[in-house]
Order: structure tokens, then sequence, then C-alpha cells
């Protein structure tokens, strides 16, 4: 129905509805021009599957969902939607748990999981070029073949490897190396203004995808701004050598502060591939919800540490170090023991991409489908003191206090989290998750933590406490890659 007939038969009130309806045709009308009839909708029951994903952030309907194929047809959306100034939301799994995609202003989906080539691979000098689309079991699966790896989170195994990647995300056995973010070489990206732009030494040689250095550091501009800056279509990831002796160390104690000292002993050996403690709560499959009790005999902690040797010889070095590890902090007088780690736990972190726990169900089935997290990156020497606040505010509003600490690159990184399912299906008990989980972001933040992959509730708890000049910068920058806000709207709280 067209605006003029409404207007015609005098129904005033819906003249404004009929124009918008309108708009909302002819812009459906281009899109399907740009991608294809089949891959551009606004049919409701699509637009909802859009509109949520598992954390405490309210949906939001999108108004459109598009599939792209191709990265020009990403340029002509993008040269389209900074026309009319549509919000354009990237989006491959929607599996990051903190809201960021959710379309805060409505506008399009833009979802990318087709375009899932891996376009190089190279098993000698140790890259991978991929789009946004490929996923970690799919990358996984093509590398295996070669006996290399790259980082895999503990997340779902259909989630996308560049997404994770470009947020700061995590992965796990590859944890001497950094954050996956560390391990991008090179990018190309399309701009919300519909340019194509590359980063890193593809910008110079097209077939080189091999690092981001020396050159200006220009891929800072499109890692960890949640989606905002501009649509990753290729990204050149290093991958690694898979040595073939696996030897796994577990420890359990009592106290959180005996367990920090024994991490930070063994990390600064640099043997592990990943340094890891998770808390009572976190070893159970699945973590309790609501809250329940420890017994009484069980440990308040355990840990892992993954180790990867290439000889006999190198394996018992490894062991020798660690040995020697456990017997200083047993003579220092902590409560440390050599232990058997949950096995099914032990499994779902040490054999990745996993089913096991990538499924989420053993995260949160007891939880009712929600999951969030405060996820941080901490100075290891704040987690004793944060993690007695967060069991306390945890423990306060019944969620169990299921929370893991981790050396990123020795005690550079300490990651810090707090996996909380919550029953998804109660708004009460979504927004009481969400209080807690914001309260323990900013016990973080006031030790000098720093949150990874932040919902808008968290941008502004960091945009309280941040250096006006950071701000300025950032917002210039926003503006100059984004002049008129349409990439992820909302999502910095600036
Ligand atoms: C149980 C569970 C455990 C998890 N464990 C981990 C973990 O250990 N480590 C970890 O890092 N994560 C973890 N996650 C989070 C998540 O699964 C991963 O980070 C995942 O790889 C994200 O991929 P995705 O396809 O779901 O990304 P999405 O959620 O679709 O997107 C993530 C962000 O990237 C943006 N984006 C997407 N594509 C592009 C693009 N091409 N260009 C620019 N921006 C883009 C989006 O707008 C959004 O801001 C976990 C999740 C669950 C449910």
């Amino acid at each position: 129905m067209t605006a003029k007939k409404e207007d015609k038969k005098g129904k005033g009130g819906k003249v404004v509805k009929a124009l918008r309806t309108d708009k909302k045709e002819r812009i459906l009308k281009e899109l399907k021009t740009i991608v294809g009839e089949k891959n551009a909708t606004a049919e409701e029951h699509i637009l909802y599957a859009y509109s949520y994903d598992m954390s405490f952030v309210t949906p939001k309907l999108p108004d459109y969902v598009v599939m792209a194929h191709t990265v020009e047809e990403i340029q002509k959306l993008m040269k389209f939607s900074n026309k009319e100034k549509i919000p354009v939301v990237p989006y491959t799994s929607g599996t990051n748990i903190g809201g960021l995609c959710i379309p805060e202003r409505g506008g399009i989906i833009l979802d990318l999981k087709k375009m899932n080539k891996i376009v190089k691979l190279d098993p000698e000098a140790l890259y991978a070029v991929i789009e946004p689309g490929v996923s970690h079991g799919q990358l996984a699966n093509a590398l295996y073949k070669y006996n290399l790896r790259f980082g895999w989170p503990v997340g779902p195994p259909s989630s996308s490897v560049s997404s994770c990647a470009i947020s700061h995300g995590i992965g796990h056995m590859n944890a001497r190396y950094g954050l996956n973010s560390q391990e991008i070489t090179s990018m190309e990206v399309v701009l919300p203004t519909g340019e194509l732009v590359r980063v890193g030494s593809c910008a110079i040689n097209s077939d080189a995808w091999h690092s981001c250095l020396p050159m200006p550091q220009m891929d800072g501009l499109f890692k960890g701004w949640l989606g905002s800056t501009g649509i990753v279509t290729k990204l050149g990831i290093a991958i690694h050598h898979i040595p073939p002796l696996l030897k796994i160390f577990t420890v359990s104690c009592d106290h959180v502060d005996d367990m920090y000292s024994y991490m930070l002993n063994l990390s600064n050996y640099e043997i592990c591939d990943d340094l890891t403690a998770v808390s009572w709560w976190l070893s159970q499959v699945p973590i309790p919800y609501p809250y329940k009790p420890k017994p009484e005999d069980a440990p308040e902690w355990f840990s892992y540490a993954t180790t990867f040797s290439f000889t006999e010889k190198e394996k018992e070095a490894r062991t020798e170090i660690w040995e020697k590890v456990v017997n200083e902090e047993k003579n220092k007088g902590t409560s440390i023991q050599v232990t058997h780690y949950p096995e099914e736990a032990l499994k779902a972190r040490t054999q990745l991409p996993s089913q096991i726990v990538g499924s989420t169900k053993n995260y949160c089935k007891m939880g009712g489908a929600g999951i969030s997290w405060p996820g941080t990156f901490t100075p290891a020497n704040r987690w004793a003191p944060i993690y007695k606040e967060w069991k306390k505010i945890m423990i306060g509003r019944n969620l169990s206090p299921s929370i893991r600490m981790s050396m990123y690159r020795g005690v550079h990184y300490g990651m810090l989290r707090a996996m909380t399912p919550f029953n998804k299906k109660n708004p009460k008990e979504t927004e009481n998750a969400r209080q807690a989980i914001v309260e323990c972001l900013k016990v973080d933040l006031d030790n000098g933590g720093m949150p990874y992959k932040p919902p808008v509730d968290f941008a502004a708890e960091i945009n309280k406490r941040a250096h006006p000049g950071y701000l300025m910068l950032m917002k210039r920058l926003k503006k100059f890659l984004d002049p008129n806000d349409i990439m992820n709207p909302g999502k910095l709280g600036i």
C-alpha cells in the first residue's frame, strides 16, 4: 500500500506509517538488488532469530537481515547504507555472550557466515588467510591435516575464528602466544563508507599476508572496536606446529592466594602452552545454577598446565621444572596438592574445539539458556583480592562463582572471568545476573583490570574512568572511519 493511497482515504494518522512502509520496501528492494532476492529479508520470524543472544542484553529487532557472499556485495551494501544512514551490524554466529550483535538502533544485520573460504594455508610460512565465516571447527579440521593449530576458545566450534580474533578473544592451548588478536598478521576491510582497505604486509604485496609489523599498526583500527569501524573480509593469522607429546599437570588447593603463588612461580619458566586455574564451581559440568555450596572436603581451586614437547627428553625437562615448582610451593606451606582434575572438564578444556563445552549446554543447561560474563584482562597479582570480592557478589545473588584465571604470555595478560549461567526465561533472574556481572566488573576496573568484548553496560563503566584524551581520540577515529555512525552504533558507549 502506498502513502498516496492512504492519504486519499483521508486516514491522516496512517500516512506516516505508510510512508515508513514505503521506505522499508524501497530499501528491501535495493538490498535484494545488491545481494540477490534470497539473501535479503524483512520477514519477522527471521528478524526475530537475530534479535537476541544468550546474554543479559535486552533483545532488539533488526529491520533487515542480509547474507553477503562477496566483498563487492559488502562494498555496495555499505555505500548504500551510508547514503541512507542505515545501521549495519556485522554478524557471524552471535555467540559473543555480550549482546555485541544486538542491533541497538535496528537497521541491517549483515550475516557473513556464507563467506567461509580458507583462502590460503601456508604450512611452511605458518600462516593462513581466512574469510569471516570460517569457523573454529572448520579451521581446526584444515590445520590438523598438517599437524598445525591455532587457539581454540571453549565456545561453540561453529563460531567464527576471525570474529573472536578481532574482538581480542582468547584461545586455549596457545596462551603462550597471547590473545588471538596478537596472532593477526594482515587484514582486508570494507570501511563503513564502502571503500576497500588493506593493512599489514598484504597492503604492499597482495600475496604477502605474513605480518602487520614493521608498518604502522593500522590493524588496531579494526581490533577491539566491536564491529563498529569496518567489516573484515579477510584475515591473516599465524598458525603453529603441534608438538607430538602432550602432558598436562594438574594441581588443586584450598585458597586462591596459594593458586596464584603456584601459577606465578610456574609461569616464570615459560614451559606451558596453557596455564589455567578454575574454581570448584567452574570445574563442574554443568556449572551449578542457582548457587550450590561446594562440598567441604573438595578443594576450592583446580589447575591444569598444558605442555607440549617434541622429544621425551624435553618432556622430562618440563616435568622436572613442574615438580620443582610444586615442591617449592609445598615448602612455602601452601595448600597445593598434585591432584586428579575432573575428567569431563579436563577433556573439555584440552580437546578443542570441543562439543563437550562448546555446545554451551554444559555451561548453562542448569541455568535456562542464559550465559554472560565479566571477562577481563587483570593484573595477575590482583586475581586473589578480586576473586574474594567476586565470590561475595556472586554468592550474595545466588550465583555460582565459576571463575577462571589464566596466564596469557606469562603474567603479561592475566585473564580473569566468571562464566555466569542464569535463567534467561525469567526477567528477574536475568536482571539479577546482569547486576552481579556489572558489580563484579566495577571491582575489576577499580583494580586495574580491563574487560574484553564489553557489552554496553561495561562500556559505560570503562568510559566513566577513561582519560579524556582516550575518549577524544576514540571519538575522532570513529567519526573519521564512520562519519554517519552507521556501524554497529551505540556499542562503544561514546
Ligand atoms: C559457552 C561459551 C564459551 C565461550 N568461550 C570463549 C573463549 O574461551 N574465548 C573467547 O574468546 N570467546 C569465547 N566465547 C565467545 C564466542 O563464542 C567466541 O568469541 C566466538 O568465536 C565469536 O564468534 P561469533 O561468530 O559468534 O561472533 P559474533 O558474536 O557473531 O560477533 C562478535 C563481534 O564481532 C563483530 N563482527 C563479526 N564479524 C565481523 C567482521 N567480519 N568484521 C567486523 N566485525 C565483525 C560483531 O559485530 C560482534 O561485535 C564463548 C561463548 C560461549 C557461548
